[in-house]
């Protein structure tokens, strides 16, 4: 039977398909349209629901060499992502993105720097409609900055979290609970200086035309929860 409509020139998916298989996605793309056509909280929704998927293990099925073709003129990402550089959680897979869609910013600890702070005014620019930070739980790094270690650059890196280690009142690296709430706190004091420390992103964020959320990765269960104002 397979072998009867391969002769006839049946693709292959549509092989797979009536072999009783998952059809593959067609590449959809972000284009100036749609992304100017999104808003703040529609790029909200999009990465709550990609998430979903993420935790459900029913990722949208990509192909990923089509869309790698289909982007090469051009992207329009409808969101930024600030991340921490921790191997569990890489931004794409997380909310189910693929190419073009999300700018990802990564960095231990998901601290905020000029540099940073530059690319999102670029994503902003550019059509971006979400700024998005993301701790996540057990962070190595804010256990190092619990911990107050000193290791070369590192030492400088984790003096940035050492603010939220005192807002949180954490002493102990071994208290996941501890650990969770400073990495919530340093959220929260990223997309404050976010706010604070660029007049170029605040203008987009006072106008609405841009959102700014804070959230926190769950390694245990692949969760983002986004944080409430
Ligand atoms: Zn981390």
């Amino acid at each position: 039977m397979k072998r009867h409509i391969i002769s006839s020139g049946v693709c292959l998916s549509t092989v797979i398909a009536l072999a009783g298989g998952p059809v593959p996605t067609p590449p959809e793309v972000q284009t100036a349209v749609s992304q100017a056509a999104m808003t703040p909280d529609a790029a909200l929704s999009r990465l709550k629901d990609g998430n979903a998927r993420f935790v459900s293990n029913t990722a949208k099925r990509r192909d990923l060499p089509a869309k790698v073709m289909a982007t090469a003129s051009g992207q329009f990402p409808f969101a930024v992502v600030l991340g921490c550089m921790d191997s569990r959680s890489p931004i794409e897979l997380v909310f189910d993105q693929g190419i073009g869609d999300v700018f990802g910013v990564r960095v231990a600890g998901n601290v905020v720097n000029d540099d940073e702070l530059g690319s999102f005014e670029y994503a902003a620019k550019v059509g971006a409609k979400l700024i998005v930070v993301l701790g996540h739980t057990g962070c190595g790094a804010v256990k190092g900055a619990i911990d107050d270690v000193k290791l070369g650059n590192l030492t400088g890196l984790l003096a940035k979290i050492r603010p939220a280690v005192a807002e949180a009142n954490c002493g102990n690296s071994k208290d996941d609970a501890c650990v969770n709430r400073v990495a919530e706190s340093n959220v929260r004091r990223a997309m404050r200086e976010i706010r604070e420390r660029s007049p170029y992103l605040k203008t987009y964020l006072d106008a609405g035309k841009v959102g700014l959320v804070g959230g926190i990765y769950d390694v245990a269960t692949g969760k983002v929860t986004f944080l409430k104002d």
